[in-house]
């Protein structure tokens, strides 16, 4: 992106950031360049700066260009899913000996690195209840490096007060990293509330459209953004053109599915408020909602995501989950067609018996962009 484009509003950048026409043939749309190697004039004559795609790939400095325009950073690095992602972070800013305060609402999978992959290697964590900003000041050692929270959270959708949990980090010296997935850049800019580094599952709200698993990081910092492009070409998971192309594709349409996401989930989570085999609604547009007046601090509005327990527990949720019939019983996220999951026994079965363990009678949501009415008819035959 020229710096005369940085002015552009969020919906403008989203479409045109990293875009260049073609140079080639004035192709609107950044071509699928699908290669590995270039052609050198001469031994070190790089005619377009591209060596090998490992290391950089026109399509995929195209996302990156444009992933980083969007969460206003200096740096954006796709990968080859959000995992990827976390553990290049990860491996880029720490070593043995150090520390990691991690949430007590998290994706499993993310636990799982942090627990059974990255622990193998010496780096230590315990857990905070991010959502406490004392609970992270408390679990602050001298070693602590990174802080890591997800806000909204999944599946629990809890909310985190980005800024002061930036200045407690700053304090420390150590980085926060915010997972915005839930988010998305549209709804949500935490370099601008003091994060360090985002980390995106791009499968998710970015892709949009549940057909490519992606990750990204991006941060503010220049530096650090050097240091995370040499160990993503050291460790080699990257986007690959494809992948980064279909990314692209959904970053278009970010802003439009996201308003319309957040209109289908704030009428789910009423419908759900209101239905007497409900427990307990978890969405943060909800006044009820214990993060609601900071996440209308820090969000644009709150996103497709909808939790919810059931009052007859474990089974009555399984149970729901297996009749829904537009709602596709199915992992993942963001896409525009509505997913219903069991986090327990599903997405987030890696974290049972640890600090990060769902609740059993949890229903979890990601509301598309389907005619509402469609939706809630649905809930309503698989509730009954
Ligand atoms: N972060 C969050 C909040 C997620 O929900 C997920 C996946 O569900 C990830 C990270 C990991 O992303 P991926 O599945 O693309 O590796």
């Amino acid at each position: 992106m020229s710096s005369s484009e940085q002015h552009y509003a969020f919906e403008t950048l989203a479409i045109h950031a990293g875009q260049e026409a073609d140079p080639q043939t004035g192709a609107v749309v950044t071509p699928i360049y699908q290669v590995s190697t270039y052609k050198q004039d001469g031994v070190g004559g790089l005619r377009g700066g591209y060596e090998y795609s490992r290391s950089a790939n026109p399509t995929r400095t195209a996302l990156e260009q444009n992933l980083a325009a969007l969460d206003g950073g200096r740096r954006g690095l796709a990968f080859a899913s959000g995992l990827a992602a976390e553990d290049c972070l990860l491996r880029t800013v720490t070593k043995p000996g150090d520390h990691i305060v991690i949430p007590n609402d998290a994706y499993g999978g993310t636990f799982r690195l942090f627990a059974k992959v990255l622990s193998r290697w010496g780096v230590e964590w315990s857990v905070a209840n991010t959502h406490d900003p004392e609970s992270v000041r408390a679990a602050i050692r001298p070693t602590t490096k990174v802080v890591w929270v997800e806000t909204p959270s999944n599946p629990l959708l809890g909310i985190t007060d980005v800024a002061t949990v930036a200045q407690i980090a700053r304090e420390a010296g150590a980085l926060l990293v915010v997972d915005n997935t839930f988010a998305s850049p549209y709804l949500q800019q935490p370099l601008a509330l003091g994060a360090d580094v985002i980390v995106y599952s791009t499968t998710k709200y970015m892709g949009g459209h549940s057909d490519v698993v992606g990750g990204a990081l991006v941060t503010g910092n220049t530096e650090l953004g050097e240091e995370l492009a040499y160990h993503q070409n050291a460790m080699g998971a990257v986007a690959g053109p494809f992948d980064s192309w279909l990314v692209m594709r959904g970053i278009k349409t970010l802003g439009v599915r996201m308003d319309r996401h957040s209109e289908n989930a704030a009428r789910v989570a009423e419908f759900l408020v209101g239905h007497p085999k409900v427990a307990e609604v978890l969405y943060p547009g909800l006044p009820s909602h214990k993060g609601h007046d900071i996440a209308v601090k820090q969000m644009k509005s709150f996103g497709g995501m909808v939790s919810f327990r059931h009052k007859g527990g474990e089974e009555a949720a399984v149970q729901v989950c297996d009749r829904a019939r537009l709602f596709t019983l199915g992992e993942s996220l963001g896409g525009v067609e509505s997913l219903i999951e069991h986090p327990g026994r599903m997405t987030h079965a890696s974290a049972a018996g640890s600090a990060l363990e769902v609740p059993a009678d949890l229903i979890r949501l990601s509301v598309g962009i389907e005619s509402v009415d469609d939706l809630l008819t649905d809930l309503g035959e698989a509730l009954k």
